[in-house]
């Protein structure tokens, strides 16, 4: 198929366009929410594609993807890199899925040059799909590269429940993903992740590549106001408890109460849940997910600190009850400095100047390097800096630039070039 969107590289571009279709319908881009059949389809093209081309094919118990390439033994370390094939209800193609294909062209790249005996590989590769990066049917997000890096336990995580009540146990079931298959790599020295921006840096400094030196900070609390479900009709109006007037007040409150004191932070209300979610039933219950995101977490403790009294107000103003149902905190990561430097060496010497820069949104890279895993966010330019949306769009030579970096990056880790380099 071509709409103008491909990308460089013929063989990247099928497999790419394969995945990339799979949950797609016209003008409504991709639904390929995690552990769906459609997540199962790409699941099963992806682990494909890589065994036609050599790997072996592991998954975990949370249903992380590995298409390993055991080049150097058993006892030697792993070198990782990847991102996700889930995607946001009505998402992008490229978003995480640009990161696992462009890494799996890259291994396949390798595995020729190990072939040939061009590379002398020192460490083995895994190219990894991560479950429910973007927590869209399941939160938190970052779920399987949480599990991995032991910052989420295993059985928390599979009993989480999707809107449905479907457990993401039961789901992974579904597209027979149970327990552990194959040799799961172990922990690996290094991880790179190509993602697109999703903002507009890179676009307006000229740059076509991105190291990510860290991530702002985000507070995230679900929120409900508890009414009483009654008649709306009948019910006099002083006797009526309305959580979905206080959960709109709650929302116009947090905007105005952020915006006139932090200004710079990045909010949203952006999920609602409504019950009994009857037009003739006052609602009883209304459930908000709140996000405050910025580089400071003390700004975020005082930002979070104002919403949480300003929807207490509401609550009394409403006669309903507040519960906080959850309310976390996500640190601002920094990347691995060591990484880091190797992957602007390398851009500097493809002809890619690169430009250092943090990042909004979290990513699978950061969830590793939070936990102590060396890991590396390799960013390049977003159209518009438009993510999470059927136009989500990335210049074919901005994604042959990644290619080649991604590429080069990973021989240089392959052969040892990290602890080389600490050392
Ligand atoms: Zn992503």
């Amino acid at each position: 198929m071509h709409d103008g969107r491909t990308v460089p590289n013929s063989k990247f571009a099928a497999i790419f366009d394969e995945i990339a279709n799979i949950g797609a319908t016209p003008n409504e881009g991709v639904t390929r929410l995690a552990a769906s059949p459609e997540d199962g389809v790409a699941r099963g093209a992806f682990a494909k594609w890589m065994k036609q081309g050599g790997a072996r094919i592991a998954h975990d118990a949370i249903g992380n993807q590995f298409a390993c390439f055991d080049w150097a033994g058993d006892d030697a370390p792993w070198i990782f890199a990847g991102s996700h094939l889930d995607t946001q209800p009505r998402g992008g193609r490229f978003d995480g899925t640009l990161g696992v294909l462009s890494a799996g062209s890259a291994a396949l790249e390798l595995h020729e040059q190990v072939s040939s005996g061009r590379v002398r590989p020192a460490r083995n590769l895994a190219v990894v799909n991560w479950t429910n990066e973007e927590g869209a049917r399941y939160q938190p997000s970052l779920t399987g590269s949480a599990v991995f890096s032991g910052a989420l336990p295993l059985d928390d995580a599979l009993a989480l429940r999707d809107g449905a009540g479907i457990s993401l146990k039961e789901a992974l079931a579904a597209i027979g993903v149970v327990g552990d298959k194959g040799a799961v790599p172990p922990s690996p020295e290094a991880y790179l992740e190509l993602h697109v921006e999703q903002g507009r840096k890179l676009l307006e400094a000229g740059r076509q590549i991105g190291v990510v030196e860290g991530t702002w900070a985000a507070r995230k609390a679900t929120v409900r106001w508890i009414g009483r479900a009654s008649h709306t009709g009948p019910t006099p109006m002083k006797d009526r408890r309305d959580a979905l007037l206080a959960a709109a007040q709650g929302i116009a409150g947090f905007e105005t109460v952020i915006a006139a004191n932090h200004p710079l932070l990045h909010r949203s209300a952006a999920r609602l849940v409504v019950e009994p979610n009857s037009p003739n039933v006052v609602v009883d219950r209304a459930t908000v997910w709140f996000e405050l995101r910025g580089p400071s977490v003390a700004e975020l403790d005082a930002a979070g600190n104002l919403a949480l009294a300003a929807f207490e107000k509401v609550a009394d103003d409403t006669g309903t009850q507040l519960e906080i149902v959850a309310d976390a905190l996500r640190n601002p990561a920094s990347m691995d400095v060591t990484l880091m430097a190797i992957v602007r060496r390398v851009a500097q010497a493809c002809n890619f100047p690169p430009e250092t820069m943090r990042s909004v949104a979290g990513h699978d890279a950061v969830a590793l390097q939070n936990r102590g895993i060396s890991s590396a966010l390799i960013f390049i330019p977003s159209v518009d800096g438009i993510a999470h949306h059927p136009d989500e769009l990335t210049h074919p030579d901005d994604v042959q630039a990644g290619l080649t970096v991604l590429t080069a990056a990973l021989r240089h880790l392959v052969e040892g070039g990290f602890n080389a380099t600490r050392r």
